[in-house]
């Protein structure tokens, strides 16, 4: 319940043209909300959801992430388990190695062998977020933001 509340304050308050939903609708009914979201809201939700996960403010909850999935977060991730089956049918990675396969190009979509490279998978992670110029400075942006509110906001409960 507690997480619950939660996430509809941050929704109310830091993304208000994704309207939250009204009334107790309980963890399910939250997700079935965040499933029909349009994918341009679940990206934005996903975003600021990430973000403060990433300044360990939140925790990010796995069923909610995968609620949010979009379209194009559901084929990259078919386009994913295709290119592991062929390169593990390959020899050339292993279950549980840590190894990804990474797209040279950047297009998911362009999966001929001399697009794909096995690269370590704690390595690839970090360098697509840092190369990720958008999602970062938009997250820096929205933390600022969130902190100075939630100081007014803790500055006024404080008067009270
Ligand atoms: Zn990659």
């Amino acid at each position: 319940m507690h997480r619950l509340k939660r996430w509809k304050y941050l929704i109310r308050t830091y993304l208000p043209s994704i309207k939250p939903p009204h009334g107790n609708l309980g963890y399910d009914g939250f997700l079935a909300y965040a499933r029909a979201l349009p994918d341009r809201q679940k990206n934005m939700l996903r975003r600021m959801l990430a973000c403060l996960d990433m300044n360990n403010i939140i925790k990010q909850d796995n069923k909610l992430t995968y609620a949010l999935w979009t379209r194009r977060d559901r084929e990259a991730a078919r386009i994913r388990k295709q290119n592991r089956q062929r390169f593990t049918e390959l020899g050339l990675v292993r279950p549980g190695d840590g190894k990804h396969i990474h797209h040279l190009d950047g297009n998911i979509r362009n999966n001929r062998r001399s697009n794909l490279a096995v690269v370590d998978g704690v390595r690839h992670k970090r360098a697509h977020a840092r190369s990720n110029h958008v999602a970062n400075s938009t997250c820096a942006q929205f933390m600022r933001r969130y902190r100075a509110h939630e100081r007014k906001v803790r500055r006024s409960k404080l008067k009270r």
